[in-house]
Formats: C-alpha cells, structure tokens, sequence
C-alpha cells in the first residue's frame, strides 16, 4: 500500500463511542492524545464513563443471540465486506496513525494500515470445525443399558468478548481480535490502548458500514487502566482477548478468576536470534536491524537479544554498529526517516533507563546511548554488547530500538542461552542451512521460531510460551481460541 501524501490531521475532530450500534459522547469528557515526533497534541480521545463501559458491554450480550444464530457464512460474508471497506478506505488513516503511533512511512503502509483489511479478509470464509467421533462400544453399566456411543463435537462461540489492546499497533491487534471472534458468533467490546485509539475508532467507523447488527462491535476508550479493567470484571464479558504486558496481563488473570474469564494472552517478548559459526552474517543483520528501523523495536517478536558464535562475533558487532550509524532518526511523516519515535516521552525515559543500567552493569554502547538532539520522544538505535545472561537489559522487554549481544561457544550453549528467559514468543536461527536452523529452532521454548528468516507464515499459530502468554491465534487456530467445545453424545442400541 503505497499513497501519496497523508491527509492533514484535524486537531478539533469530534470522536465517540460505539455502544449498541449508536455513536455516544462520552460521559466522562476527553483526554488530549499526544503526537510523539513533536510531544503537540493531535487530538482528542473520549472518555468512557464506568457506566458507559457497562453498557457497551451489556449491548454486546443483547446482540449475541441473534449474532451466534447467523449462519457463520453470513457473519463471514460480513468480514469480507468489511475487508473491502478497510482495504478501500483505510488509507485516509495514514496521517493520524503516523501522528498518533509515530509510525514511520514505511512501517504505516506495509502494515499498520494493509494488515487491517488482511486480517478481516483470513476470515471472510467459513470453515467447518466439527467433527465426528469413531463409535465407541459401551457395555452395560449402572448408568444404563450397553450400546455404540457415538459423539459430534462442536465449536460454540465463547459469548462476549472484550478485546484489550497495546499501543504499538492500534489497528493491526484488535482486527486480529475482532475478526475471528466475529467470524466464531461471539460479540466484542474493543478497548484499544489509550495512547492511539483515533483511527482505530475510526476504523470502527468504516467496518460498521458492512453492515453489522448494533451490539456486534463496541467500542470503548479511556486514558487510565480503568476502562480495560471494567471490562475484566464485567459479568457481561465472558472472554478476555488481550495484548499487551505481561505484567499487566498477570493483573489480568487475577481479576478475571472471580468471573472464570476465557483467555486469550498475547504477552511480551524478548526474542533470541541465534546466529551458528557458519550462518550468513549479513542476511542475519539484516533482520537485526529491524530492531532499530521496523518501529522502533516497539514489536513484541523483535530479534531483540542476539546470541552469535565467538567466532563471528566480532564481525557481527563492527557491521551492525556501521549499520546503526546509517538509520536516520527523525519525524515518522518524513519519508527519509528509518528509526520514529517511541511512544511517549515517560517510554523513552524508561528506554534510556535501561541503557544506562545496562552501562551500569557492564554492558559496552556502540551504538547509540545519546538522546537525539531533537524535540519529540526519540531513541538512537542502539547496540550493547559485552552483555551477560543476568544483565537486566538481556533478561527484561525494552520496547524499543535497542539490541543486546551475547557470545556463544556452540549449538548446546545458544539454546541454554536462548532459553535462559522468562518470555518465549518470538525467536530466530540464523544457520548455515535450514535443516540446522530447524534443529537449534526446536530446542528453543518459544511458540514461534523463525529459520534464517523473520517472516512469520500467516497461518501458522501465534502466541507464546512461559510469561509470553497463553493461547494461540491467526488462521484456524483464530477460530478455536475464540470458541468453546461442546460434545453432543449419544448411545445406538
Ligand atoms: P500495556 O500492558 O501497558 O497495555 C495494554 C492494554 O492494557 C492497554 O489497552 C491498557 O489500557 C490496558 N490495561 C492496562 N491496565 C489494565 C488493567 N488493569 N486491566 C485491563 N486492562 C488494562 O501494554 P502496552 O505498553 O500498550 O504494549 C506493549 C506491550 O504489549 C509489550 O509488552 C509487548 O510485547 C506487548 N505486545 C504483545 C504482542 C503479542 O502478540 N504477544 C503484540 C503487541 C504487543
């Protein structure tokens, strides 16, 4: 997706709630959504009262009879539809998402605004989940008389379900939320993180016009912990669809145990790249650069924690501090610009806490360590090496355009390395053929493990092991994270 320049941004726009199909003020005001390239303000998001959120819910639950007895062809003829609209429209979304996410140019027409549509689109073709158990003979019991059992064993939807998402792609995480819900007859509450909800309202606004019933979708917005944590403890909500943190998804598992919540945990990630003494250095820079030029390292599967041979170490770390030094830092809308801003000016205090810790630690900066000298929430992409498996800069999620290396003796100690994490979601293996990669890559505990490639396959199950999460979507295994299993048995005689 490639367009010309971005419309202008309208500062003053007026942006509502969704709630049972019809488009509220908010009760409890508005709250100024803060552009990260300059720190100005780009607009204003609304506020949902507790109530608010209450309704938003109870809406969802109203809609869900008649949702869940569609026939799944026609909620996904719906989706399709939608994918058009998206696929159509979203690209007038482009200046507020730059403006609101700091996404780059690049990083906002590859995937901020294409993956919207896409994501509706995996799902606008129903998919037969039943299935037929073999006969079982059963002899005669206390129960009853003896006979052949025979089992039909179905999907249900989960009912409602809220859908809390992160800040760093606004648009992408709840579509890859909402859409498989939809499609498996559940209703959704979207809960979008509050520091770049506008277009995502707006997405909502263009996805509404596919025609969906009022109460299907909802959607409610608010600046604090405050409005997802309603949702959690919401007796209306019946599943919990949440990216972000693992602290706070931690925080959500606790408050929704009262309710028995269904969860789905997208988490955070501190991803291993493991290069082999005879791997392609150069194709495995490549991808760790993204670190620094695919949205700042604000991606929960960034190679983040490099673990490379001794003996290409030293080559490694002189061709990616060249590389660093190349990646120009600057406004997202500048089309020259690789490396954005993070997202707030507290996140890059937090960013550069960690560098210096790191420094405190032991670590050597090669690359980076300086705050830009310009206004706005700007990382250099930065490179430590001389790193330990202790070190907090290696153990803890940074989020943001900063790479840790670590020196390995050989395939044994990469994995025990790899795996000396708390989080598992996203790892690579750079080898010398993939038959290697693909070796190394099944001894590492991560839910996903790319082989001398970033490229994740759209269909394959995504999510995390340990504290990366729980669960798997996209593809088919979408459709099975937002349902229940129902066995309906019977007894032949
Ligand atoms: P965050 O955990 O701070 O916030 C995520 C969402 O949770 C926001 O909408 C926030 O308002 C809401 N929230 C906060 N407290 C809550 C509470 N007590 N109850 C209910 N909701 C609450 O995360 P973030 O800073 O927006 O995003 C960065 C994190 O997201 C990183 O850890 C990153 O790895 C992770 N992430 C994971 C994936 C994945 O697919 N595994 C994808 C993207 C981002």
């Amino acid at each position: 997706m490639e367009s010309a320049e971005p419309a202008p941004v309208d500062i003053g726009e007026e942006y509502r709630l969704l709630i049972g199909g019809e488009w509220v003020t908010p009760d409890a005001g508005t709250y100024p959504i803060v552009d990260p390239n300059t720190t100005g303000v780009i607009g204003h998001a609304p506020e949902a009262s507790a109530s608010q959120v209450a309704d938003a819910a109870a809406a969802a639950r109203a809609a869900l009879p008649g949702w869940r007895a569609m026939p799944m062809a026609d909620r996904c003829a719906l989706l399709g539809r939608a994918a058009d609209l998206l696929d159509e429209r979203i690209g007038s979304l482009a200046g507020l998402v730059q403006g609101e996410t700091g996404a780059t140019v690049n990083v906002t027409e590859s995937m901020q605004l294409p993956s919207c549509g896409e994501r509706f689109r995996q799902y606008q073709t129903p998919v037969n989940l039943d299935e037929t158990l073999a006969p079982y003979p059963v002899e005669a019991n206390p129960l009853g008389p003896g006979g052949l059992a025979g089992a039909h064993v179905i999907r249900q939807p989960v009912g409602v379900v809220a859908c809390i998402t992160s800040y760093n792609f606004p648009l992408v995480n709840v579509a890859g939320k909402v859409a498989p819900a939809l499609a498996m007859g559940n209703t959704v509450v979207i809960k979008p993180a509050p520091q770049d909800p506008l277009a995502m309202i707006k997405a909502v606004g263009i996805i509404e016009e596919a025609g969906f019933p009022p109460g299907v979708i909802n959607i409610v917005t608010g600046p604090g912990a405050g409005t997802g944590a309603a949702l959690v403890e919401s007796r209306d909500v019946d599943m919990v669809s949440f990216t972000g943190s693992s602290a706070v998804g931690v925080k959500i598992m606790e408050a929704g145990a009262a309710t028995m919540k269904r969860l789905l945990m997208e988490l955070g990630g501190k991803g291993a790249c493991v290069l082999t003494e005879d791997c392609d250095v150069d194709a495995a820079i490549g991808a760790i650069a993204t670190v620094w030029g695919f949205h700042s390292g604000q991606i929960c599967t960034a190679p983040t924690r490099v673990i490379v041979h001794r003996s290409r170490h030293d080559e490694l770390v002189d061709k990616l501090t060249a590389v660093a030094g190349m990646l120009k830092v600057g406004d997202a809308r500048d089309r020259g610009t690789v490396v954005g801003p993070v997202i707030t000016e507290a996140h890059r205090d937090r960013v550069e806490g960690y560098i210096a810790g790191g420094r405190a630690e032991g670590a050597t900066v090669l690359a980076g360590g300086e705050r830009p000298d310009r206004p706005g929430c700007f990382v250099a992409p930065t490179l430590l090496v001389d790193c330990t498996p202790g070190m907090r800069v290696v153990r803890e999620e940074i989020f943001g355009p900063v790479v840790v290396v670590l020196a390995h003796d050989g395939d044994d100690h990469a994995v025990e390395l790899a795996n000396s994490s708390d989080y598992g979601l996203f790892s690579y293996v750079f080898a010398g053929d993939t038959a290697r990669a693909f070796e190394i890559g099944r001894r590492i505990e991560s839910g996903n493990v790319g082989l001398n490639s970033l490229a994740p396959h759209t269909h394959a199950p995504f999510g995390g092991f340990k504290m990366s999460g729980i669960g798997r979507d996209r593809g088919v295994y979408g459709l099975h994270a937002y349902s229940e299993m129902q066995a309906l048995s019977w007894l032949s005689r």
